[in-house]
């Protein structure tokens, strides 16, 4: 069984009725309950569809399809996990398949659509989803991306492929060495775009923008439509359909969300307090935890050790390899606390995320609904509980504010921890008795996010080691 497969959810909650319109809605109200059938998809696709257990779409699809398949322009206000990579590579498929050839000439295979994506991550999964649905096609896929030697790159697209799914870095690296040509583009998506003008990518959106057909058809999905998405729409697509599957920048109404008030050094206690509790309820404890800093995302998963709790961590300093063994390990269940910075968790489909804890409130107010949106995915239902001290009280009115309500605040679960850690400030817990103590991230700047470097390294392309399925992909393209 390969990676792409493990990750397919039995997803059986999705309600694809259609959401109640928004004004900036302009996408005309499809009919109340479609089915895949319903799109008019070739049948090479339907049966991709249908392997992958999909039986109806996700609102996301629901919405979008027939407007790429009528060939809009389109801007989609989908949340991570609303299954938007369908929503885009469905129809992408059906449009370019009248160019599929099973011709061994480089000449009839070139870049058809091209997905830019803000990191490896994102960009490895959605090329894994190409492969997959085009898996009964003779269209070819396959994912660029930096840090991984380039030659194994080169050959792929030397050899032709139609949907080349790149971080923006690399791609320019293979345009300047002539290796890649974006002249045969007919659909260009921005994932995420959002989070690319986040990291600093619009100079070379921009430039690899430039060099594709004006002739094109041009999709953008962002979590959230910031006045700047707007902009970089205006400049990029031609009276663009909007659709969204929730209401703008609010989280999806499956995510319960609560606070807890707590102090900053009690923080640690209260993530194996709230565990307890779910142990308690029967619910399970398999979580991601949010930090802010790299050095605090790997401190926590160290001190949660120590409390018991199998606790993984995921930043920019941890090499691809060792990412794709924490992300295994979490996905198996051999760890149940996922701790990760933003930058390193954007992009990593995990189904079914029960819970979703932030150790502290992103700076970012954006990156909150990021952030929660890793549980209730697809329908399903998931807690997503924010740990926030006093000095964190204008983040949160930030947050409150983005998504236009108030957030319930609730005490802690009562319960004692069972973990034998003495209380903080007794001689026992002292940095002089254990030096690995864990002490608590305290932000010391100005409010930026301090995965910065993370952030210019993946402008760096910094990529490590493939997942042995992208290693599969990167050699063969398709997945037989
Ligand atoms: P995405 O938002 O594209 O990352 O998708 C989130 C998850 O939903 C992925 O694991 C997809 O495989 C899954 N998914 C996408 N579309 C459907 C569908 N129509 N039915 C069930 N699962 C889906």
């Amino acid at each position: 069984m390969t990676n792409t497969e493990t990750e397919i959810t039995s997803f059986t909650g999705a309600d694809n009725t259609v959401a109640p319109s928004d004004s900036s809605v302009t996408s005309a109200t499809p009919p109340a309950t479609i089915t895949f059938a319903d799109f008019g998809l070739d049948p090479k696709i339907q049966k991709a569809v249908l392997e992958q257990g999909y039986t109806i779409p996700t609102p996301i699809q629901a919405q979008s399809i027939p407007h790429v398949l009528a060939g809009s322009d389109l801007m989609g206000a989908a949340q991570t996990g609303t299954g938007k990579t369908a929503a885009f590579v469905l129809p992408i498929i059906q449009k370019i398949l009248r160019h599929a050839s099973n011709s061994a000439s480089p000449a009839r295979h070139p870049i058809r659509a091209l997905v830019l994506t803000p990191t490896r991550e994102l960009a490895v999964q959605v090329a894994e989803n190409a492969a997959s649905y085009s898996k009964h096609t003779d269209l070819r896929a396959a994912v660029v991306y930096g840090g991984v030697d380039m030659k194994e790159q080169v050959g792929i697209l030397r050899n032709g492929v139609e949907i080349l799914i790149a971080t923006p870095g690399r791609l320019l690296d293979h345009i300047g060495s002539k290796v890649a040509n974006l002249s045969q583009v007919e659909i260009l998506v921005l994932d995420e775009a959002d989070r690319m003008l986040d990291m600093g990518f619009l100079p070379d959106l921009q430039r690899i923008i430039n060099l594709i057909p004006a002739q094109r058809q041009t999709l953008l999905f962002s979590a959230t439509f910031s006045p700047e998405i707007k902009k970089l729409a205006q400049s990029y697509l031609r009276t663009p359909v909007t659709v969204e599957v929730a209401r703008q920048n609010a989280a999806a109404d499956t995510v319960k969300q609560v606070i807890h008030m707590v102090s900053s050094s009690e923080k640690q206690r209260a993530i194996v307090k709230v565990l307890e509790n779910r142990t308690r309820q029967g619910l399970s404890r398999q979580c991601i935890i949010f930090t802010n800093s790299r050095l605090g995302c790997a401190k926590l998963a160290r001190a949660l050790e120590r409390d018991g709790i199998k606790a993984g961590a995921i930043h920019g300093d941890k090499s691809q390899g060792e990412r794709t063994l924490t992300l295994d390990a979490f996905k198996s269940g051999a760890i149940e606390a996922l701790v990760a910075t933003d930058v390193a968790a954007r992009g990593l489909d995990i189904p079914d995320m029960p819970c979703v804890i932030n150790h502290e409130l992103p700076y970012n107010a954006e990156d909150f609904i990021h952030r929660i949106g890793r549980t209730g995915r697809a329908g399903s239902t998931g807690d997503a509980i924010a740990l926030v001290d006093a000095s964190e009280k204008r983040l949160l009115d930030d947050i409150e504010k983005l998504m236009k309500r108030k957030l319930d605040i609730k005490p802690l679960p009562e319960g004692t921890p069972a973990y034998a850690k003495p209380p903080s400030g007794s001689a026992a817990s002292t940095k002089g008795a254990d030096p690995f103590f864990y002490k608590p991230y305290e932000p010391t700047s100005a409010p930026q996010s301090s995965d910065d470097a993370a952030t210019s390294e993946v402008k760096k392309v910094g990529i490590v080691a493939a997942k042995p399925a992208v290693g599969a992909l990167l050699g063969g393209f398709k997945k037989k």
